[in-house]
C-alpha cells in the first residue's frame, strides 16, 4: 500500500481538526485554543508535550529504536485579521479573524503525520513536531528559536510545507536555494515648519518633501540594486496634513522591501536612509528613518530540497513535482529556521477550484482533498530519513 493510501483513514479525522480549528481562528500569539488542541491530541496519540514554546507554541517529540538521528517537521497555527466572506458551515466564529492562509490545514496534516508515526512506529530515531504560533509578520518563529527550540529539540534537518492555491491537488511544488523573498518594513517622519497655505516661504513644506522622498526612493531598485538581483520597494502609506490652508510641518511615509539575499535588504536598507536624509537636507528639512527586518529570505538547503523532491516523487510521481517553480515576492518565517537548521520548504497544491481561490483572501478555504497528501508526505519522510 502506499503512504498516500496508509493516511487514507485518517482523512476524515483529520477534516475534522481542520474545520474545527477554521471555525476558531485565532490571531497570532493568542493561539490558546488550537494549541489546547494540538496539545491535547497530541498526549492522546501518547507523544510527549511541551507546552508555551515562544509563548504560545507547542512541540512533541516521538521517539523511537535507538538512533541519535532526529528530524524537525513544522506547521503554523495562527488566522488573519480577515473578515471572512464564506457561508459554509465551518466559516470562522470568531469576528474579524479567519484562517485565510491554510494554517488550519498545515496544523491537521502535521497531527494526522503525528498520529499515524505514533501508532505505527517504523522508524529509529526523534522526530520533533514543531506546532509555531504567530507566521503573519509577527515572529513566532524567532519566538520559538530565542525560547531555546533547536537546543532542547535538536534536529539535523526541518521540513514544512504551505499550500498553495492554483497548484492542482496531487501536486508538489520544490526549489533548491532562495524560494521565498525575506523583507522589512520602513518608516520615514519629515520634520519642516508649518506655514499659511498662501505663505510657502515662510515655512518648509513637510508634504513636498515626503512626495520628493516617496518618487526618490524608486530610483534605489531601478539604480543601485543589480539588475540581475530581484527586489522591490513599495511605499504604501503617506500621511501629512489635515486643512486646504495650512502647510503641514511634519509628513510621514512608509512601505515594504523585499529581496532574495540578505546583501539586498541591507543595501536597500541603506539607500533608504541615504534618499530620505539627502532628499530632506536639500529642502531645509530633517527625517528620522526606521527600517525593520520582518522577514529572512527562504533559502531551502540543496540536499534537504533534493530529499524533499524525492519523497514527493515516491507520493505523487515525478511529473507532478515541479522542481523550478517561480520565485515568490512574498515571505514565510520558516526562513528564520532554515538560517538554523539545515532544510526545506515546500508547497502542496491547494486545487485550482474548490479553495482556489488565493491565501490572504476573504473567499478563501483551505482544500481538504490535499490532507492525506501533506500528511503521507510528513510521514514518509520521517520512515525513509530515520530508516528503522
Ligand atoms: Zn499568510
Ligand atoms: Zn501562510
Amino acid at each position: 500500500m502506499s503512504t498516500v493510501e496508509l493516511l487514507a483513514p485518517l482523512h476524515p479525522q483529520m477534516t475534522a481538526w481542520r474545520q474545527d480549528i477554521h471555525a476558531h481562528p485565532e490571531l497570532g500569539f493568542q493561539e490558546s485554543r488550537t494549541a489546547g488542541l494540538v496539545a491535547a491530541q497530541l498526549e492522546l496519540f501518547g507523544i510527549p508535550v511541551t507546552r508555551g514554546v515562544g509563548r504560545t507554541g507547542v512541540v512533541g517529540t516521538l521517539r523511537c529504536g535507538t538512533s541519535a538521528r532526529s528530524v524537525g517537521l513544522r506547521a503554523d497555527m495562527d488566522a488573519l485579521p480577515i473578515v471572512e466572506l464564506n457561508g459554509f458551515a465551518h466559516r470562522s466564529t470568531h469576528a474579524g479573524v479567519m484562517h485565510a492562509c491554510g494554517h488550519d490545514g498545515h496544523t491537521a496534516m502535521l497531527l494526522g503525520a503525528a498520529r499515524y508515526l505514533a501508532e505505527t512506529r517504523r522508524f529509529d530515531g526523534t522526530v520533533h513536531f514543531i506546532f509555531q504560533p504567530a507566521e503573519e509578520g509577527l515572529g513566532g518563529a524567532r519566538a520559538m528559536i530565542d525560547d531555546g527550540l533547536f537546543e532542547r529539540f535538536p534536529c539535523d534537518a526541518i521540513f514544512g510545507m504551505h499550500n498553495r492555491p492554483k497548484l492542482d491537488i496531487g501536486r508538489f511544488a520544490v526549489r533548491s536555494g532562495p524560494m521565498m523573498a525575506g523583507g522589512g518594513y520602513f518608516d520615514v517622519r519629515v520634520k519642516g515648519r508649518g506655514a499659511h497655505g498662501a505663505r510657502p516661504e515662510s515655512g518648509i513644506d513637510a508634504a513636498l518633501v515626503a512626495s520628493q522622498i516617496a518618487v526618490s526612493l524608486q530610483s534605489i531598485v531601478a539604480r543601485n540594486v543589480a539588475p540581475v538581483d530581484t527586489a522591490v520597494l513599495s511605499v504604501t502609506r503617506i500621511h501629512a496634513g489635515e486643512a486646504y490652508n495650512v502647510i503641514p510641518d511634519t509628513a510621514e511615509l512608509g512601505g515594504t522591501v523585499r529581496a532574495f539575499s540578505r546583501d539586498v535588504l541591507r543595501q536597500l536598507g541603506e539607500g533608504i536612509r541615504r534618499v530620505a536624509e539627502g532628499t530632506a537636507a536639500a529642502y531645509g528639512a530633517t527625517v528620522e528613518v526606521d527600517v525593520r527586518e520582518i522577514f529572512a529570505p527562504t533559502i531551502n538547503h540543496p540536499e534537504e530540497a533534493e530529499f524533499a523532491a524525492r519523497i514527493c516523487s515516491e507520493l505523487v510521481g515525478a511529473d507532478r513535482v515541479e522542481r523550478n517553480p517561480p520565485l515568490i515576492m512574498a515571505s514565510e518565517d520558516f526562513s528564520f529556521m532554515l538560517e538554523k537548521v539545515p532544510g526545506c520548504y515546500l508547497n502542496i497544491g491547494n486545487g485550482v477550484a474548490d479553495g482556489g481561490c488565493e491565501v490572504h483572501n476573504p473567499a478563501y478555504d483551505f482544500n481538504d482533498r490535499a490532507l492525506p497528501l501533506g500528511a503521507a508526505f510528513f510521514a514518509r519522510l520521517v520512515e525513509t530519513r530515520l530508516a528503522a
